[in-house]
């Protein structure tokens, strides 16, 4: 199946309503998968995922550090059409998360579609033949008539440059790159950063470790989880009564929804969201100079609201310490902070999030006229629906700029994107075009939208989060409710695009 990407579109065999188009999706984590089965599912069959691991999964193959699951409830995070009524608990563990969706491309015959070690390095768009060639990292030239970038907002660790990182004679890894083999019991670990990913793992790593210092450079707003195991009888009426099965989920869907209007600037509902946390934090943290260190400074909602229920708990525990000075620099045996004081430590944990306002990179993308994206996207990447690119023809993105969410299941936003990318590839078919392009016009007055829509949310308080760019634009998430989303990406407005027919 390897072929579906490679078959030469120079053979004069472009997009018709009996010849589907080559497509070639980046990555199999949740959106090419989602991408790959709806094609199938449409008939299309011409189709190759390559993916840079040996392993499908995306986000939740790469992130397997201790304690790793999602914050949103197992339910709604999972494809509409695919519903698991056997998650074990309410917030699944990374594990489970894996399975489903293995079992998802196993399900849906995707495993010869996936060619798994290859990335590709660069792509550019032949407008005379109408294809996207690329190049993998290894020198192999291919050519797809469609490209569709699954590759996630993050995926790319990011690791600060300490002033000494190269001195530290201990040891070092990445949240997302756990190092399993590295055993922490009896050590001083450091842990720089605290955001979901660094919550979810203190808790499991403190009880092992000697010590645990937390490098915390601003506090986050904490609400408890919930989380508990499917009792046997629930789990029964999910498998067989599948009414109940849809209603819980909708239930999940329209109270996660419902929590965006407490992301509006200086609204009632984030007033209250504010203190609920702050109560949370009060109730379980005692320490008044703690809970001083713990307190955040910014709006809540501008950075991601953490959920967690035992995070708290084992920030209390003698052994493990927050310290909110600035690190100055790493020497050979330890951390040095701002205030002169040392503290040595063997292993050092970045739980330092990812490069996120740069999407795509490091690829090298070229559209029409050897246009180049990372120029164009130089003061923050947009798009139009957070799918499609002006200039960049037959390309679609999907989990693209501000398309993220603080409030509710990406994988709907993923499923709104899927569903429009496959009407742009049947429109391709039905139209026999060459290919199909956003108008530039299309593009700004929706990115101007947008942009003036965030203006009135959380995301754009003063607060430093990996949802913005360093000059503050909001690259990352998306303005409204979901169901806003859906409906805007429900179907093509075709009046948006330039329909080019084969010549
Ligand atoms: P993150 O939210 O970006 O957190 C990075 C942390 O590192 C922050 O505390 C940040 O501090 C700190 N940091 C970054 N650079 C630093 C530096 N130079 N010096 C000191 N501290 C530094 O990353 P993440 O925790 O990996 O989470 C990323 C996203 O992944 C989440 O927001 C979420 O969307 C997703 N995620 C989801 C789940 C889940 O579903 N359960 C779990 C994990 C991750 P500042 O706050 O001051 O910037």
């Amino acid at each position: 199946m390897r072929e579906a990407a490679r078959r030469a579109p120079e053979s004069g065999q472009g997009p018709s309503p009996h010849n589907p188009p080559t497509i070639a999706i980046l990555g199999a984590g949740v959106a090419g998968l989602c991408m790959g089965i709806r094609l199938k599912k449409a008939g299309i069959s011409s189709f190759t995922l390559f993916e840079k691991s040996d392993r499908l999964g995306g986000t939740w193959y790469d992130n397997s550090y201790p304690g790793a699951g999602c914050d949103v409830p197992s339910h709604l995070y999972c494809f509409s059409f695919e519903p698991n009524p056997s998650w074990s608990r309410k917030f699944s563990l990374q594990p489970e998360i894996q399975d489903y969706l293995d079992h998802c491309a196993l399900k849906y015959g995707l495993l010869k579609h996936i060619r798994f070690r290859t990335e590709i390095a660069s792509a550019s768009f032949d407008e005379a033949q109408g294809v996207w060639r690329m190049r993998t990292t290894t020198g192999e030239e291919l050519s797809a008539h469609v490209l569709v970038s699954a590759t996630g907002q993050l995926n790319r660790p990011h690791v600060p440059k300490l002033l000494g990182l190269d001195s530290f004679e201990g040891s070092t890894f990445h949240s997302a790159r756990w190092d399993h083999g590295h055993d922490l019991a009896g050590e001083d670990v450091a842990v720089i950063g605290n955001g979901a990913s660094a919550i979810q793992f203190i808790p499991c790593i403190a009880p092992v470790a000697r010590r645990v210092t937390i490098f915390q450079r601003s506090a986050n707003y904490v609400v408890p989880r919930f989380d508990r195991a499917y009792k046997p009888w629930e789990k029964w009426i999910f498998r067989n009564v599948p009414i109940a099965l849809k209603l819980y989920r909708a239930s999940i869907y329209g109270r996660l929804e419902a929590r965006f209007f407490g992301f509006f600037r200086d609204s009632w509902v984030g007033k209250k969201l504010r203190e609920g946390a702050l109560a949370y934090l009060h109730e379980r943290v005692s320490d008044p100079a703690l809970v001083e260190k713990l307190t955040p400074d910014y709006p809540i909602g501008c950075k991601r609201i953490l959920i967690s229920d035992d995070y708290y708990e084992s920030l209390v525990r003698p052994n493990v310490e927050v310290v909110t000075e600035p690190i100055a620099g790493v020497t050979r045996r330890g951390i040095v902070t701002e205030d002169g004081s040392s503290r040595l430590v063997d292993t050092i944990i970045f739980a330092t999030g990812f490069e996120t306002t740069s999407f795509l990179a490091p690829m090298q993308i070229e559209g029409l006229g050897g246009r180049k994206l990372a120029e164009e996207w130089s003061t923050g990447a947009e798009a139009y629906l957070g799918v499609a690119l002006s200039g960049y023809p037959n390309l679609f993105l999907l989990y693209g700029p501000n398309t993220n969410l603080g409030h509710n299941s990406i994988i709907f936003m993923i499923e709104c994107q899927v569903n429009y990318v496959l009407q742009c590839v049947q429109q391709l078919m039905r139209r026999s075009l060459s290919y199909l392009d956003v108008r530039r016009e299309a593009m700004d007055q929706y990115n101007e939208q947008v942009q003036h829509a965030i203006e009135k949310t959380a995301w754009s308080a003063g607060c430093h989060s990996w949802y913005k760019t360093e000059s503050g634009k909001v690259t990352n998430n998306w303005s409204g409710f979901t169901v806003e989303y859906w409906w805007k990406t429900r179907v093509p407005d075709w009046g948006a695009y330039e329909l080019v027919p084969r010549a």
